[in-house]
C-alpha cells in the first residue's frame, strides 16, 4: 500500500537517512521507534514532502509521490507542537484543508462535525486552541489532518508534550479512532511502552537505518541485536 525503496538523505556531510526500504499494508499501525537523532521526523518529512530525499522512491497505491507537492499527497501529518492556527476556531481549523481545496461550505461543516464528533470535542468547536488543553489540541490537530481524508496519517511524537495520564488516554484513543477509520498510519515515538501498546508492527530505528522489523511481541520476545533489546526494555 505504502512502499518506500532506498530512501536517502544526507545534511552536509551526515548521513541521516541511509537507504531506508519499508513496506506498510493498508490499515496497518507501525509505529518507528528509536533514539533522538535517529531520522524518524526526516523519514515522516520526506513521505510527506516537507523534505525532499537525496535519492529512492515513494509508493503510495502504486503511484510515486516523490516528486508531488505535498499537498497532491494524500498524506496528513501531525505534530509533537500542536500546530494550530492560534487566530482560528476549532471548527476553523478542521476545515482549514478543505477550505484550500475548494470544499462547498455545507459539505465542510457536515464532515467537521463528524470528525469533531469523533475526537470528542464538539463543545468546543467555536473556542480558540490556547483555550484549550494540549490533549484537547492534538485531537483538533488529529481531526484537522483526517479532514481531508489523507490514504496515510504520519503522527510524529503527537503525545511526547502531553503529561503521563493524558498521554495514555489519548493514545488509545489514536488506537481506537486509527482502527475505526482503517488508516494506514506511521506512528513516531521514543517511548518503547506506548509502540508496544499502539502498534500492529515496531521498526526499530538507529543512525538511519531499520535495523529490526516486526510485531510488539516478536521485538519484545527475540531481539536480533543488543541494541534492540536495549530498547525495547528486554535487556537487563
Ligand atoms: P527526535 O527523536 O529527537 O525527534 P529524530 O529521530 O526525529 O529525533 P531527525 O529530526 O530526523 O531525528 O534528525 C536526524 C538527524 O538529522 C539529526 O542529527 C538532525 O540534527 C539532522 N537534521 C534534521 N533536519 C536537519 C536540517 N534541516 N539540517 C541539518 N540537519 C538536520
Ligand atoms: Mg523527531
Amino acid at each position: 500500500y505504502l512502499e518506500l525503496q532506498g530512501i536517502r538523505k544526507t545534511f552536509g556531510a551526515s548521513t541521516v537517512l541511509d537507504n531506508v526500504d519499508l513496506t506498510i499494508r493498508e490499515g496497518e499501525l507501525v509505529t518507528l521507534l528509536g533514539p533522538s537523532g535517529c531520522g524518524k521526523s526526516t523519514l515522516l518529512r520526506c513521505i510527506a514532502g516537507l523534505t525532499e530525499p537525496d535519492s529512492g522512491r515513494i509508493i503510495l497505491e502504486r503511484k510515486d509521490i516523490a516528486s508531488l507537492p505535498p499537498r497532491s499527497r494524500e498524506v496528513g501529518m501531525v505534530f509533537q507542537s500542536y500546530a494550530l492556527f492560534p487566530n482560528l476556531t476549532v471548527r476553523e481549523n478542521v476545515e482549514y484543508g478543505l477550505k484550500m481545496r475548494g470544499v462547498a461550505k455545507k459539505e465542510r461543516e457536515t464532515r467537521c462535525e463528524e470528525l469533531l464528533a469523533l475526537v470528542d470535542l464538539a463543545d468546543k468547536r467555536d473556542a480558540f486552541p490556547q483555550h484549550l488543553s494540549g490533549g484537547q489540541q492534538q485531537r483538533v490537530a488529529l481531526a484537522r489532518s483526517l479532514a481531508v481524508q489523507p490514504k496515510v496519517l504520519l503522527l510524529d511524537e503527537p503525545l511526547s508534550a502531553l503529561d503521563a495520564k493524558i498521554r495514555k488516554s489519548l493514545r488509545m484513543e489514536i488506537r481506537e479512532i486509527q482502527k475505526r477509520l482503517k488508516m494506514t498510519t506511521i506512528f513516531v515515538t521514543h517511548d518503547q511502552e506506548e509502540a508496544l501498546t499502539i502498534s500492529d508492527r515496531i521498526c526499530i530505528m538507529n543512525n538511519g537505518h531499520i535495523v529490526q522489523d516486526g510485531s510488539p511481541e516478536a521485538l519484545y520476545s527475540t531481539p536480533r541485536t543488543e541494541f534492540v533489546a536495549r530498547f525495547m526494555g528486554s535487556y537487563n
